[in-house]
This record gives structure tokens, C-alpha cells and sequence, in this order.
């Protein structure tokens, strides 16, 4: 049965929340949002749920895509994040089976580079154990031989063997997306571009927002028993005057570049050149996803583009590891950057390792919760507790609905895409990203089963998908974050752009002028995201 989560749905829901008292109020549509909102909902508290631009166009759709228990954190004793993080992932392969798929990795040791032939082999061990589900295949020791059996096209010069492990990998922005329509499913009012431009209160305490929401005029009050702040590095902006915590961001660099240059069979994690961090080469279809760099950022957070410098750090990195890659600036297909909300606490010192990777709960003296940190893998967690908390301030018993609940497409949904017409190849694309539901009712439309670019998987019908079922209000919407033609087409979908603006408009009903914007505006992020190419620096 298809479940519209259209345009149309995002403003019956905010009709709703001009007239509803909510039992909880959620700011930010990132993966934390998300998460909390799904778990306040399927808890069965009245819930709502704002997110100034687009699902996932945050931190939660900039990340490595990873699902991963951090292997690397296991070198600091991080142990309780490690934890929490590998049976979260197991849980995650375990309910949203087509989102989140197994990941084999090698990990190579090389004399005098980082990390060290024992330590590692104690991590994988730890690794292990800390998984209780066992959802994966065990990991092993490789000697030298083995490491260039697995990896031929690694360097084998000082190699000293390397371990072999699993982890998980998926679509972020999907996955925050699926996360936000389950939240739905479960009554949650969810809209997209709706910004919380000031907090409302009730005497001294919070009782809601103020929400200027794209296309429906002036700004209303959403009220709510509590609010939860889950803006990730815009935290401090909505916090009056709450003091002890911020959020300290560092910047993260990603490139796709053409899988055959860089020759990985699996994903790698190699050790960067230049300061000898971990870092990750996942394969992503035809392209290697190379990142990532982490660098301390004080410039504006709504505007991070990658800048030549985390793109020469990419590069040398992985021409080191994969030396007949030999990849210059010119073979990037694309390139993004993210903030990561690192959480900083009043009275520490000021360097990279006094900001905390855990997530963090805290309450201002106004009752506002604001939660920051944590990562991708670690969300529906994350959602329990800040809900455990809400629950706690409403004074109501309520345990989580979220550890077993499924999440995204069934994974039986191959064989439904072939006897609906598609054909093999295109079935198996589309079982990973969607419910069949989603597609059926764009099968009458023209071309509905035809590629939208020849070199990439995506068809017409997805387009209908994201208008009619997956909340897409923008052009930038369909092509970034629906479907991501933008970071895995040579010309980031700029050929496709008009055609793809013409079928949304067509189904949306935008007229020639907003037709005109939405080019315009996709062309400048294109722009944008390719300055870069520019410095020679890269
Ligand atoms: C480079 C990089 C790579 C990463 N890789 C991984 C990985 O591979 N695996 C993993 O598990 N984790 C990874 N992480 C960590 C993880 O991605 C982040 O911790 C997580 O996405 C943060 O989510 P968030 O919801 O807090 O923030 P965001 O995704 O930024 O969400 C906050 C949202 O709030 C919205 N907002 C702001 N102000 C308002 C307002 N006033 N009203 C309404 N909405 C508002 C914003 O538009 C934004 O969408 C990575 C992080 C980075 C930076």
C-alpha cells in the first residue's frame, strides 16, 4: 500500500502544529532529530518535528556513510562508545536490511606508519568480542601475502600484514529519510523547511517555537510540553543563554573518484600521509568514497564546501596507498564537506581531544534538552535516551518501541520491481532504496522504467517517488539527497538538471519563473562544490 509523504502531507502537518498542544517538540531534521522523534512517536507521545532545509541536508548527509562499531577509537580506550556503536550496527543490518548492508574491510600495517602490528590485532580481538549479536562474518589476521591477495593494487612496499574485519555501510541521507517517514508512520508531524526561528515560553520555561515555514506565510507558534534543540552545530543558536556545554565543529572532507583508478576491491582503511589519522576508501558502485579530513572550523556552518587543502590531503593519501592510482584534482567526480557537532565542556582545554565523540543530553534552566555528538550508527540510541529523558520531565512511564522495529524497505523487494517491469539490474538497484509501493503509482508516467542518466542506475520513476512519497520540495532535494545524481555523476547532474526540473514541475506544479530559480540555484551548488578545481593547491 503506498503511503503518500508528498508536499501535500508536509502541510496538513503543519496545519496540525498550528493547532495541537504536542507532547514534544523536535528541532533539526538530521539523523538525531530523526531518531528522537521516531522513538517519541512510536512511544506514542504526541510529537513534532521541524527541519529548516531538507531532511539530511545537515552534518547527517555529509558523512563517510559508514555504519561502524570505530575500530580506530579502540586506540584511545574508547571502549564504551565502541560498544554501544558495534551493537547498534548489528542491530541496524538487522532491521533495515536493505539500508545497511555488511562492509569487508582491510586495514594494512606498514613499518613506521601509525598503527602498530599488535595493537591492531588486540583491536580486531576486542572488536569482536564487543559485538554480541554476531550479525558478521569473524575478522582475521592477513599476513603480507594475504593483505596484497585481498587488496592487490595496495602498496606492498614495508608491508608488515594487516587485519581483515566487517562493518556496515549505507545511503546516509536515506537513511535519515527512513528514519523521518517511520517517525510519521507513527504520528509524528514532520515538515521539512520549516525553521524554529525563536524559542516561546511560558513564564520561565519553554513551551515551544516560533516556525517560519516555506510557502504557507507568516510565522506561528508550535506549542509543546518540551522541546528538544537537536540542531546539531547550530545548537547554540536557539540556546538562551544555557551555559556549560557547546558545540565545537571540525570540518570533514569527502571525494568520489573512479573506482577502476583507485583499483580497491572491498573498503580500506589506510592511514593518511600527512598527519597519519585514519582514514577510509568505501566502494560506492563505480566510485571509491575517499575521506575523511578533520580539521577545526570557525567560518559560517551553512556554507562548508571542501577546500583545496582537504583535497591534496585526499589525494596524497590515497596515491600513497594505491600508488598506480596516480589521481590529480581532474579525475573528482565529486567532493562534500560536513560539521561534525563535537560537543565541548565548559572548564576543558581547548584542543581537538577535550571535545567528546559520545552524544550528550543536557537541559538549560529554561527545561529546553539539547542534544549534540554521537554519530550516524549510534542514533536510535541516541533517541532512546533523550526520550527517556522527555519522558522523565513529562512524568510518564513509556519504554522504547525502537530496538526491533523494522526500518526502510523489506529486502524481499527484488522480485516485486521485476514483475512490475524493470529489469534485473535496475530491480536490484531499486530493492535498495524503496518499497514497491513508492514506485507503482508513477508506472504511467512517461518513461517511468528509463534511466534518467545512462551511465547511472536511477529511473524516472524515482523522481516521481521523491516528490509524491519521500517529501522532495526542491530540485536540489531530488538530485542530492533522493537521488544521488549530484555526487555520483561526472557532471554532478548539471545535463539532467533541466529535464529533471521540467518532470518535478510538471508533477508539483511550479511555473516557469521557480523552474528558472531551481536551475539556477542547482547550477550555483554545482559551482560551488567544484571550486576547488580552481586552487592550485589540490
Ligand atoms: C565528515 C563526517 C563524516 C562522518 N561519518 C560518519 C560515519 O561514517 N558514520 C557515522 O556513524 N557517523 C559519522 N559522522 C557523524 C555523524 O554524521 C554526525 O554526528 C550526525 O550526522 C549528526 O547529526 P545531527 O542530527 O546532530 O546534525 P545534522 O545532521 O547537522 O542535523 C541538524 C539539523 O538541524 C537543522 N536546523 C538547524 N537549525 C534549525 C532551526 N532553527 N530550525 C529547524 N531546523 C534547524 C539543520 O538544517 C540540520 O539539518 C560523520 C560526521 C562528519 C562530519
Amino acid at each position: 500500500m503506498s503511503r503518500e509523504f508528498s508536499w501535500r502531507t508536509r502541510e496538513a502537518n503543519l496545519a496540525r502544529m498550528r493547532g495541537e498542544t504536542f507532547d514534544v517538540l523536535v528541532i533539526g531534521g538530521g539523523i538525531v532529530g530523526a531518531a528522537v522523534a521516531r522513538d517519541a512517536a512510536t512511544r506514542g507521545l504526541a510529537t513534532a518535528l521541524v527541519e529548516r532545509g531538507d531532511f539530511a541536508s545537515g552534518t547527517s548527509g555529509k558523512t563517510s556513510r559508514l555504519i561502524h562499531g570505530g575500530l580506530r577509537y579502540l586506540r584511545d580506550f574508547r571502549i564504551p562508545l565502541v560498544r554501544q556503536s558495534v551493537r547498534e550496527r548489528d542491530r541496524l543490518l538487522r532491521v533495515a536490511p536493505a539500508l545497511v548492508v555488511p562492509l569487508r574491510f582491510v586495514i594494512p600495517v606498514y613499518a613506521g606508519k601509525g598503527l602498530r602490528t599488535w595493537s591492531l590485532r588486540l583491536g580486531l580481538f576486542v572488536y569482536e568480542v564487543l559485538s554480541r549479536e554476531r550479525t558478521l562474518p569473524r575478522g582475521r589476521w592477513l599476513s603480507p601475502r594475504d593483505v596484497v591477495a585481498e587488496e592487490p593494487r595496495l602498496s606492498p612496499e614495508g608491508l608488515r600484514g594487516g587485519g581483515l574485519y566487517f562493518d556496515a555501510c549505507a545511503d546516509d541521507a536515506r537513511l535519515v529519510l527512513a528514519v523521518v517517514r517511520d517517525a510519521a508512520e507513527a504520528g509524528a508531524a514532520v515538515a521539512n523547511y520549516a525553521e524554529a526561528v525563536e524559542l516561546i515560553r511560558a513564564g520561565e520555561r519553554v513551551a515551544g517555537a516560533r516556525v517560519r515555514a516555506l510557502a504557507v506565510g507568516d510565522p506561528f507558534e508550535v506549542r509543546a510540553r518540551c522541546v528538544v534543540n537537536a540542531t546539531g552545530v547550530w545548537l547554540d543558536r536557539l540556546r538562551g543563554g544555557g551555559e556549560g556545554h557547546s558545540v565545537r565543529p571540525t570540518r570533514g572532507a569527502h571525494i568520489l573518484v573512479p573506482r577502476d583508478r583507485v583499483g580497491n576491491v572491498d573498503g580500506v582503511a589506510l592511514t593518511a600521509k600527512r598527519d597519519r589519522r585514519v582514514m577510509f576508501v568505501v566502494p560506492w558502485g563505480g566510485w571509491s568514497l575517499v575521506g575523511t579530513t578533520d580539521t577545526d572550523y570557525d567560518g559560517e556552518p551553512d556554507r562548508v564546501r571542501p577546500d583545496p587543502d582537504d583535497i591534496a590531503y585526499l589525494l596524497e593519501s590515497v596515491n600513497e596507498a594505491f600508488p598506480d592510482a596516480r589521481l590529480t584534482p581532474d579525475d573528482i567526480a565529486s567532493a562534500y564537506a560536513g560539521l561534525r557537532p563535537l560537543v565541548r565542556r565548559e572548564g576543558r582545554g581547548d584542543g581537538a581531544s577535550d571535545v567528546s565523540r559520545e552524544h550528550e543530553v543536557f537541559e538549560d534552566p529554561d527545561g529546553l534538552l539539547s542534544v549534540a555528538g554521537g554519530k550516524l550508527t549510534t542514533q536510535r540510541a541516541i533517541g532512546e535516551d533523550v526520550v527517556d529523558l522527555v519522558c522523565e520531565r513529562l512524568g510518564l512511564d513509556l519504554a522504547s518501541a525502537t530496538r526491533d522495529r523494522p526500518l526502510g524497505p523489506a529486502m524481499t523487494a527484488a522480485a516485486e520491481f521485476r514483475s512490475i517491469g524493470f529489469d534485473d539490474a535496475t530491480a536490484d538497484h531499486l530493492a535498495s532504496r524503496h518499497d514497491p509501493s513508492d514506485l507503482r503509482m508513477a508506472l504511467e508516467e512517461p518513461e517511468s522504467r528509463a534511466r534518467i542518466d545512462p551511465d547511472l542506475p536511477y529511473v524516472w520513476a524515482e523522481v516521481h517517488a521523491a516528490v509524491h512519497a519521500e517529501m522532495a520540495l526542491t530540485l536540489e532535494d531530488v538530485l542530492v539527497r533522493r537521488l544521488p545524481i549530484f555526487y555520483e555523476s561526472r557532471d554532478q547532474g548539471g545535463s539532467v538538471a533541466v529535464a529533471v526540473a521540467a518532470r518535478v514541475a510538471r508533477l508539483v506544479g511550479w511555473d516557469a519563473e521557480q523552474i528558472q530559480a531551481e536551475i539556477r540555484g542547482y547550477a550555483t551548488l554545482i559551482e560551488e562544490h567544484r571550486a576547488f578545481r580552481r586552487d592550485p593547491r589540490a
